[in-house]
């Protein structure tokens, strides 16, 4: 039909006359808007049924600075407790570029195929600084992002490292609880975030690139001390012989230290993430660390020792939270570190001070 405007009558500017009220164009749009608040019990409920919703919902409390997310987020946590601890938690690090995503995404498909459900969190505390995170990122895992079975969260942001590691612990339990019988806690291989990774994961893996023939240089010996496998990627075309040589040389050099806790000898592999080449033998070397640690009674040993450790992390956490938001505190802090700076008076009278003035104002 012509359109009426193209009538010689019409030509040229004209306001048209406006209409009234708008009708609302998706009369089911609010009802998606307004997410619906779920009671504790509801929660619990969705999570062990699996509900991913329920579940991503449950986490983003969990992640929230506010106060009374956080109640309810701890008393979720509690309740989905008794249902957790069943994954195989496995922490993987390797410097930007290593092919973390590029891995985690073949690994992570290779274990959903055999019928594994599987978590992917990552532990990235330079997320809130740079106001994006270089990790965890939805679209870096292209092929686990449309499955069912793989549940993808990138890094807490939150200020501190001990912050975001607490939320990623608290996380792996709501993901347990919901069925995930495989945790990946992914780390930027630069800095102290690994040591966070490796106190909440089961088997701790380190992506290594093969490089000019000193790739040992620059690795931080600690990394490399709680590796339980080293796994050198991009071992494909010409790569494969400078990869197999780095091997040899992480081989040489993992004698050097000391027999770990676990009485299990770290093993290096070579392998390609792009290429899909050597993935089922870093799986068999997972599958045998985890039943000869099970089996001589470390698996468990280091679950309870990790509890442990996060125990005494929250506690340190609260005392640091509860010293610097109290308000006594906070009125003499500056003038106190000013005295200091002034050298009117030593660190630790001014530190014992802090610790008087505190102690006499906690109610
Ligand atoms: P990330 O920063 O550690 O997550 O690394 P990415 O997975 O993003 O990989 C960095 C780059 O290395 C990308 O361009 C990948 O395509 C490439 N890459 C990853 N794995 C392999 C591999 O096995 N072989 C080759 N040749 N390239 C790879």
């Amino acid at each position: 039909m012509e359109h009426p405007e193209n009538n010689e009558a019409y030509k040229g500017l004209k306001v048209n006359k406006g209409i009234e009220n708008a009708p609302t164009i998706n009369p089911y749009l609010k009802k998606r808007i307004h997410r619906r608040e779920y009671s504790v019990s509801e929660f619990v409920e969705g999570i062990l049924k699996g509900n991913i919703t329920i579940l991503s919902q449950a986490v983003t409390l969990v992640e929230s600075a506010r106060h009374e997310h956080q109640v309810v987020a701890q008393e979720i946590i509690e309740k989905c407790l008794p249902f957790a601890g069943r994954s195989m938690r496995i922490g993987i690090t390797g410097v930007p570029g290593a092919g973390k995503s590029t891995s985690i995404d073949v690994f992570g498909m290779h274990l959903i195929k055999q019928g594994h459900k599987l978590a992917v969190l990552a532990i990235d505390p330079s997320s809130e600084r740079s106001k994006g995170s270089i990790l965890g990122d939805k679209t870096r895992m292209e092929a686990l992002s449309h499955e069912k079975d793989a549940f993808i969260r990138p890094s807490p942001s939150a200020g501190s490292l001990g912050g975001v590691a607490r939320k990623t612990r608290e996380t792996i339990i709501l993901c347990e609880a919901a069925g995930f019988d495989t945790v990946f806690v992914e780390t930027v291989g630069v800095g102290q975030s690994e040591t966070a990774v490796h106190s909440m994961v089961d088997f701790f893996l380190l992506i290594q690139l093969a490089g000019t023939g000193d790739e040992l240089q620059g690795i931080k010996r600690g990394i490399m001390e709680m590796a339980d496998g080293i796994i050198i990627n991009k071992a494909d075309g010409d790569n494969v012989e400078k990869a197999k040589l780095a091997a040899a040389q992480f081989r040489n050099a993992l004698h050097l230290f000391p027999p770990a806790e676990s009485g299990w000898f770290p093993k290096v592999l070579t392998y390609s993430g792009y290429y899909n080449l050597g993935i089922k033998e870093i799986w068999d070397m997972i599958d045998e660390y985890m039943a000869f640690t099970r089996k001589n009674g470390y698996f468990e040993y280091k679950r309870r020792k990790q509890a442990k450790y996060w125990m005494y992390e929250s506690i340190n956490d609260t005392l640091r939270d509860t010293f610097y938001t109290n308000p006594a505190v906070q009125s003499q802090l500056e003038m106190t570190e000013q005295q200091v700076l002034n050298n009117e008076i030593t660190p630790f009278t001014a530190a014992k001070r802090m610790m008087d003035l505190f102690l006499t104002h906690i109610h």
